[in-house]
């Protein structure tokens, strides 16, 4: 286990190839969500820290830039083979302080993997386009060189695997890159800067800068910070958006989600139910693809609600490092208490409360934080926990007639980042992937995160800006393209031109 993680010393910055402890004495705790109890704390950056980040990041960056694309390539190769040897290490730590489950940790790093070997490509992604002859004896072409120094801020609930929708590819296309975890499970960026440094990369390329609202507006506002990638609260990312814009950077910010799953009277229920417990109660809740909303058409309700209820009652919650775990503990007591308020709140609107998971105790770690798999029928749209994001063991049963109702309920919802539709009608499956608002669609699949070349992000209040994370995409938010005319002097005609030039 890396000293990053087991030494009892507070989490600190990692600046210049190596840590670093920082100007600063405010610092805050870290938990251990199973046993409710702190294990350490966070150092949490002062201005100066975040500058020290950004002057080493700005000074690495003209030689990194200038580095051939294919070399950068090989340190990523050389990193993805660390990750791959330290992926059961990564997983521990994201345990340790997020509480999910080891086996859905692993599952978390394999698909930050999936995003490091993409940008081991990033030679061919780079690839410009070439135009022999635009006019006589001139030839035009496109390269896309890097932006700068970048900055992503990332939340708890993906320690790993968000950074790593960001970072590789910003580093593969030649940026330097400064990275704010969330504070509340930090330990996993130190592993991952210690791996990029004995990969090859460069002091300075990649740093880590713990802390809270003052690193991050500290990022938002400095002049050498070029563009900023985040992940959070949709109130926070409309902040990031609006103020990284007006700070002349370039800005993705992807938001919070509230995502429905459709079921349809002929869709394969024992499927559908299987579904709905694994993206419903999975990872406690706690992912922005989870599924919180049932879409529940015709008479599918009264076919799977009392399966959905036993399956909710029996799920395994403990401690996640143990095997047979199907969820774990919630991140933070905070947390635990505003998912508890919220099921408080359902039952004062009017939802029926199927299955209550609030009061739950896991012998042995009485101290955790930890609710069980919560169940409500008949939510109505009106009702907050129809419209707010739970984030948490939560999903709720909305009934509507049929097909048409439930796309409007789906396109009305303020979010639209995850959505899913289970059904054996290759019809409706189409109709739906073609009329759903929702940036990424699932047919039969609960959760349809894309995959590595594909890019990520949703619509509506759950993304900021026009680019999505990772994929094509993400190359093209860490690249500005540039566009060469060239021709040399025994094709020029000779003498003034005063009108536009045109193809000759
Ligand atoms: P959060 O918004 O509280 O925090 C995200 C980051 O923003 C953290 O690094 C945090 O330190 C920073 N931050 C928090 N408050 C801030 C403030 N006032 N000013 C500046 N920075 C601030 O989110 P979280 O609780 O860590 O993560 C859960 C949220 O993230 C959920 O809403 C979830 O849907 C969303 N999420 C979205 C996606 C997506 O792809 N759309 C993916 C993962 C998580």
């Amino acid at each position: 286990m890396t000293a990053a993680f087991t030494d009892s010393a507070d989490i600190v910055h990692f600046i210049d190839g190596k840590p670093f402890q920082g100007a600063g004495e405010r610092s805050q705790a870290v938990f251990n969500p199973a046993h409710g109890k702190e294990a350490r704390r966070v150092k949490l950056a002062e201005k100066g820290d975040v500058e020290a980040a950004i002057a080493s990041a700005k000074k690495a960056f003209p030689k990194w830039a200038d580095t051939p694309p294919i070399r950068r390539a090989r340190v990523m190769l050389k990193f993805l083979e660390l990750v791959n040897q330290h992926k059961d290490e990564l997983a521990a730590i994201i345990t340790a302080e997020h509480g999910k489950v080891f086996t859905d940790a692993q599952g978390e790093v394999s698909r930050g993997i999936d995003i490091i070997e993409f940008a081991c490509g990033i030679p061919q992604l780079l690839k410009g386009d070439f135009t022999d002859q635009v006019s006589t004896g001139i030839d035009n072409w496109t390269l896309r060189q890097p932006l700068g120094v970048v900055a992503g801020i990332t939340p708890f609930n993906f320690p790993v695997m968000v950074p790593c929708w960001m970072f590789p590819v910003a580093l593969a296309a030649g940026n330097c890159f400064i990275l704010k975890p969330s504070e509340r499970d930090p330990s996993a960026s130190l592993l991952m800067a210690r791996l990029l440094t004995e990969a090859g990369l460069p002091d300075g390329v990649f740093n880590v800068v713990q802390g809270d609202k003052l690193a991050v507006d500290t990022l938002l506002e400095h002049p050498d910070v070029k563009a900023i990638s985040f992940v959070g609260s949709t109130p926070i990312a409309n902040y990031i958006y609006e103020t990284g814009a007006h700070h002349g950077k370039r800005v993705q910010a992807l938001g919070g989600a509230k995502n429905h799953m459709v079921v349809m009277p002929d869709a394969d229920l024992d499927q559908a139910v299987d579904a709905l417990v694994g993206a419903g109660y999975g990872s406690a809740g706690e992912r922005c693809m989870a599924i919180s909303v049932a879409v529940l058409v015709g008479d599918v309700a009264d076919k799977i609600i009392p399966k959905l209820a036993e399956r909710a009652k029996a799920l395994i919650v403990k401690n996640g490092m143990e095997l047979d775990a199907e969820m774990g503990p919630i991140v933070t007591k905070q947390a635990l208490e505003r998912i508890e308020g919220y099921i408080a709140t359902g039952v004062e609107e009017g939802a029926e409360l199927v299955v209550d998971g609030r009061g739950f105790s896991v012998p042995g770690h009485e101290a955790g934080f930890f609710t069980g798999g919560t169940l409500f029928d008949k939510v109505t749209p009106e009702m907050r926990i129809y419209k707010e994001e739970i984030f948490g063991p939560v999903l709720s049963c909305v009934r509507v007639k049929d097909f048409a109702e439930a796309v409007d309920l789906v396109n009305d919802h303020e979010f639209g980042n995850g959505v899913a539709c289970y059904t054996r009608d290759g019809h409706i499956a189409r109709e739906f992937a073609r009329r759903i608002q929702v940036g990424m669609v699932g047919i039969n699949v609960p959760i349809p995160v894309p995959m590595a070349w594909h890019g990520f992000g949703g619509w509506k209040r759950s993304l900021f800006g026009d680019m999505h994370a990772y994929g094509e995409e993400g190359v093209r938010f860490y690249t500005k393209q540039k566009s060469v005319m060239q021709r040399w002097p025994e094709s020029t005609a000779k003498g003034a031109e005063f009108v536009m030039p045109t193809a000759k």
